[in-house]
């Protein structure tokens, strides 16, 4: 069935959100703390819904329950991916994620979670936390009780274009001025390490150090990601990274290009321009699902896409 599933975000307010997802992205969202704009979701904290075609009005979960075969009949309970667009105005907590076997035994038989970023955009002079610095376990139970956050927390400066495989177990934090494109498997369990001591609600968030402690991998080891671009007739492809969970490429598009779906499902995010999806018109901030057996796309138009899949 070649019909194209097109989804309506789920948009959520943080304290460290800001207004770029509407000022950039050009969502017509209203607030200035949104941080977070879940554009395709199976998650029952923000289940996307499908914008039209003859499933409008339903949500992936219920397209994923009731039409397996627009996903090639995938095995998985869940739908496993989770895409969104992240706008960071102030610094987010410092955490880690569990892997899938950690999860399963402590989270109630949730899913871990591995994520990736690509910087979209950022303020001149940004960074990034990826890794930290303690040698032995020892160390980092010292330095994460000791506060010592500037000696155990690896900063990194960032650019437009770079790109981070965060696998579970890694210290991560996205900071301020960041916009970025984030895939991770469907999860959300998270555990907090530190919060700047921030307030929220008139109170701290939950820090979750005795589970951090558990999960974080010592010493940190690298995840070293070989982006690869390939020059062709009319675009550029460019490979991000491929795990367990997922594939990520990004296509700079300078006409038109076919696009091959021979996966079970492809994930379609459009990160920049304009243009068309065979007769769809896309604009920065649309995604979509392309389903099993769609084949060619064909997708034109001066744009970059991000497309996932399992
Ligand atoms: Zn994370």
């Amino acid at each position: 069935m070649r019909e194209i599933i097109k989804l309506t975000p789920v948009f959520k307010e943080m304290i460290w959100g800001g207004n770029k997802l509407r000022e950039n992205l050009g969502y017509d969202i209203l607030g200035d703390n949104i941080g977070e704009a879940w554009v395709v979701s199976a998650h029952d904290q923000g289940d996307c819904l499908i914008a039209e075609g003859r499933f409008a009005g339903k949500t992936l979960s219920w397209l994923w329950d009731n039409h397996r075969e627009l996903f090639g009949n995938a095995k998985e309970k869940e739908f496993p991916l989770l895409v969104k667009f992240i706008d960071a105005r102030e610094d987010l907590s410092i955490q880690v994620h569990p892997d899938d076997a950690y999860a399963q035994v402590h989270e109630n038989g949730a899913r871990g979670k591995t994520e990736c970023w690509y910087i979209m955009d950022c303020e001149e002079g940004s960074d990034i936390i990826v890794g930290h610095r303690a040698e032995t376990r020892e160390e980092m139970k010292e330095m994460i009780e000791e506060g010592r956050w500037e000696e155990f927390l690896h900063v990194r400066p960032i650019h437009p274009g770079d790109f981070f495989q965060i696998p579970p177990g890694t210290v991560h934090a996205i900071r301020k001025g960041t916009l970025l494109i984030e895939i991770q498997q469907n999860s959300a369990i998270t555990y907090r390490i530190y919060d700047y001591g921030r307030m929220s609600g008139g109170k701290p968030r939950e820090l979750h150090i005795r589970q951090a402690l558990d999960v974080v991998g010592c010493p940190y080891k690298e995840e070293k990601t070989q982006k690869q671009v390939f020059r062709e007739e009319g675009y550029d492809r460019t490979f991000l990274v491929s795990c367990p969970f997922y594939t990520v490429e990004k296509y700079d598009v300078r006409e038109s290009f076919v696009l091959l779906q021979n996966q079970r499902f492809m994930i379609v995010n459009v990160i920049e321009g304009e243009g068309m999806v065979d007769e769809m018109p896309v604009k920065k901030g649309c995604c979509m699902i392309l389903p099993y057996g769609y084949g060619e796309a064909r997708i034109e138009g001066e744009m970059s896409i991000v497309t996932a899949y399992i």
